[in-house]
């Protein structure tokens, strides 16, 4: 049962004969595409093309040649082209020719992940070059190797994080390896985006100054998954100017692409009014995938969380367990988080077919070159469309057809997704975004620089000018800098203590208390919802109660237990105004853009029966409180004015928190970023405002663009809102218009029709107040 028989369409007809309702909202055929080759560049070192074609490699395809031509010329270069298109041989090609032909040369390999660092080593060795002495260099790297790697491996693979706290402070013993830096690969750059992205900008630009400081000039050659300005964001994270091969010239199956929505549950008393609810896309993914991988094809579900992945893989071997016994087997979940030696595993089993699905996820959206596949389920829109593609492409074996499906979830964006399938089909990708000039993320890097070497007034240019000027100036005035003739200094014995990520504080080990076994690890910010005292966790589909959960050495103990409920952490979170940046006066409405500071803190836990969702009890947390520095928008609304709009006093609170869930719920719409980028809050009467206001803000320090673009396009964002909550047709408000999966009161209070009239309002103030603000 390793391959299929199935054509998708066969394969899509069979998913569909399994419910008698239509769940499948629309269609689109993707030809098949030709591949273009190219004749291999007369610059190629004959030994690096000798190793190619013993892999089977004939001649490269188009855009793979012209990319390496580009950089073997000195141009530096990204090549944005889709899934499996091959662009790791795009940068290869280059390097390897170069560090085959100059015996001193040496090259910098970057990745966002260790994983895919691992796996371009393997394909970097296979090559069988002398001389090379590729390593990965990351946070598992003995001190012994590292020594060994500093004086012998030409061909550095690591990631901007090692970069950061690692290879840049202590650059003087790398000046060799530095001054001798002939090329710089950034792979799969389009993961550095937002904060995180800006962040990464400036530790290119630390490397470039450094590398310079030797002696060296790299060229830098980036690859990206489709997006919508290549050379404009690789330009962006570099700081140079770069050139882009956008133009995919390898082959590509056929993809039937199917829009999927869950069918509406039979109401569970015919003769009580209650409201219709969908299955979970969960559910159906798990029954899909089911149905799949007993039709034989091999295939891959994207889930969006590290849980949902868990309990996607858990339900469908329970169900192929129930058909045929042991088939279960076949199926496994995969994620960040699981250790080095389990992911290995399961990727060598997926691709061996011992092992024909898994749930994902989009830890492989980065990773590992997974080719062969028949299927790939969505679970979820994934955010943006540059995702779906990427997601999406991970389907089609060479040449064959495949079948790609967007289940959608109960929530409002993935609901007028599915009904609109001119949003995703036919539009452009998204630009990456991202902001190097994040005061929260420059005034940090310019501290790091300064650590590194001091800044000199001509360094200035290269982390952004005047913005660069201001922020150094403000960091001599604050006395972390101190101004001398030669340059800026950094004052401080130890090094700034500054986190890529952002995600602030090391990560959570998840450690089985009675065997010390080490299960995985969860971020900070996400241990406070996820591995509470008393949290239900599942790790690869065995559940998990947590004993302890102990900040401070950052672990989490666990036992193995199946308890009959499941738990969902409750918050108290609190905005206030710290400035207004911009608003706009709508005589009753206000709506303004501002500083904030959000303080929150996980109180308490409920436990929930599992089926009927019962609440059993709430339990309280003693947890610290988190605080944010942030950009929110925000509009106000006179009570008067909700009065003559028909929202009874009593149903503000309730109106205020339905808008602000699907405000926040199809922003993404808007401006990118994902559902759990941003946070809300609703209060009739807001200390600092006095008046009833909904905030809606970036979830990262400093923010990261999303409030900014909300409050740009105010009038489209929240039209698209009161859209969707009035074509809802649930009576008080369900998942896909008003309820959220992240609200910390367990959705209450909550008041559907009083969000139309709340939104009705805002949106009248606006137009007449001239705030067109189109998307
Ligand atoms: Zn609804
Ligand atoms: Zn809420």
């Amino acid at each position: 049962m390793t391959s299929t028989a199935h054509s998708p369409a066969e394969l899509l007809h069979r998913l569909r004969a399994r419910t008698s309702a239509s769940p499948v909202t629309h269609v689109e055929q993707i030809p098949a595409r030709e591949g273009r080759t190219a004749p291999w560049p007369s610059w190629a070192s004959a030994d690096v093309i000798a190793a190619l074609t013993a892999q089977g490699i004939a001649r490269p395809w188009e855009h793979q040649a012209t990319a390496a031509s580009l950089a073997a010329e000195g141009h530096h270069v990204v090549v944005a082209t889709g899934t499996a298109s091959g662009k790791s041989l795009a940068y290869q090609l280059p390097v390897l020719s170069r560090l085959h032909d100059d015996p001193r040369a040496t090259a910098l390999y970057l990745s966002p992940t260790k994983a895919l660092a691992a796996d371009q080593l393997r394909a970097v060795a296979r090559f069988g070059l002398d001389g090379v002495r590729p390593a990965t260099y990351d946070g598992d790297t003995s001190r012994e190797e590292r020594e060994w790697i500093r004086q012998n491996s030409r061909l550095v693979l690591t990631n901007p994080d090692m970069l950061h706290h690692g290879l840049l402070p202590g650059h003087s013993r790398w000046a060799t390896f530095l001054r001798r830096l002939a090329y710089v690969v950034v792979d799969e750059c389009h993961a550095y985006r937002g904060v995180f992205g800006s962040h990464v900008a400036h530790v290119l630009r630390r490397l470039r100054r450094l590398a310079a400081r030797y002696g060296g000039s790299p060229t830098f050659v980036l690859a990206s998954a489709t997006s919508g300005d290549p050379a404009d964001a690789a330009s962006r994270l570099t700081g140079l100017p770069v050139r882009a091969v956008t133009t995919d010239a390898s082959p590509r199956g056929a993809t039937t692409f199917a829009l999927w929505e869950p069918p509406l549950l039979p109401p569970e008393d015919p003769f009580e009014d209650t409201p219709p609810t969908r299955r979970s896309a969960l559910s159906e993914t798990a029954d899909l995938l089911a149905d799949a991988v007993a039709a034989g094809t091999r295939t891959l579900a994207f889930v969006r969380s590290r849980r949902g992945a868990e309990v996607v893989a858990t339900m469908t071997r329970r169900a192929l367990d129930e058909v045929v016994p042991g088939l279960g087997d076949r199926v496994a979940a995969y994620r960040a988080g699981y250790l080095k030696e389990d992911r290995r595993r399961i990727e060598r089993a997926l691709l061996s077919g011992e092992l024909l699905a898994l749930a994902s996820t989009n830890a492989l959206e980065l990773g590992v070159d997974l080719v062969g596949l028949d299927a790939v389920l969505i679970c979820g829109y994934p955010g943006t469309r540059a995702s779906l593609w990427q997601q999406a492409g991970r389907a089609g074996r060479a040449g064959g057809e495949a079948l790609a499906v967007l289940i959608a979830r109960d929530d409002p964006l993935d609901t007028y997704l599915v009904h609109h399938p001119s949003a995703l089909f036919g539009r452009p990708v998204e630009t990456t975004v991202l902001d190097p000039s994040n005061p929260y993320v420059l005034g940090p890097q310019l501290c790091c620089a300064a650590s590194e070497a001091p800044i000199t007034a001509t360094d200035l240019a290269l982390f952004g000018g005047d913005a660069a000027r201001a922020a150094v100036d403000g960091l001599t005035a604050s006395g972390a800098l101190r101004r001398r003739p030669s340059g800026w200094y950094w004052t401080h014995p130890g090094r700034p203590d500054v986190d890529l990520r952002g995600a602030g504080g090391a990560p959570v080990s998840v450690v089985e208390a009675s065997t010390g076994r080490l299960l995985g690890t969860v971020d900070q910010t996400s241990s406070h919802v996820m591995l509470h005292t008393g949290a239900v966790y599942l790790h690869q589909g065995v559940t998990y109660l947590v004993d302890e959960l102990d900040l401070e050495d950052a672990i989490a103990l666990v036992h193995q237990e199946e308890p009959d409920w499941t738990t969902q952490a409750r918050d108290v979170t609190d905005v206030s105004v710290l400035g207004v940046r911009s608003y706009v006066d709508a005589g009753p409405v206000g709506l303004f853009l501002g500083d904030v500071e959000v303080t929150s803190q996980v109180v308490s836990y409920q436990r929930r029966r599992i089926g009927s969702g019962e609440v059993i009890d709430t339990r309280p947390l003693d947890l610290p409180v988190r605080e944010l520095r942030t950009v929110a928008v925000w509009f106000t609304v006179s009570p008067r004015a909700l009065d003559a709009a028909g929202v009874e006093p009593p149903d503000v609170p309730g109106a205020l928190h339905a808008a602000e869930h699907a405000a926040i719920g199809l922003l993404p719409l808007i401006a990118t970023c994902d559902r759990w980028d941003i946070g809300g809050l609703s209060t009739a009467n807001h200390v600092d405002t006095e008046a009833p206001t909904v905030f809606v803000y970036d979830g990262h320090p400093g923010g990261a663009g999303f409030a900014e673009r909300a409050y740009a396009t105010a009038a489209a964002w929240l039209s698209a809102t009161r859209e969707a909550i009035a074509a809802c047709a649930c009576e008080a408000g369900c998942p896909a218009c008003v309820q959220s999966p992240k609200c910390g009161n367990g959705n209450n209070p909550l008041h559907k029709p009083g969000a139309v009239q709340v939104l009705g309002t805002v949106l009248a103030a606006l137009r007449s107040a001239g705030h067109s603000g189109s998307a």
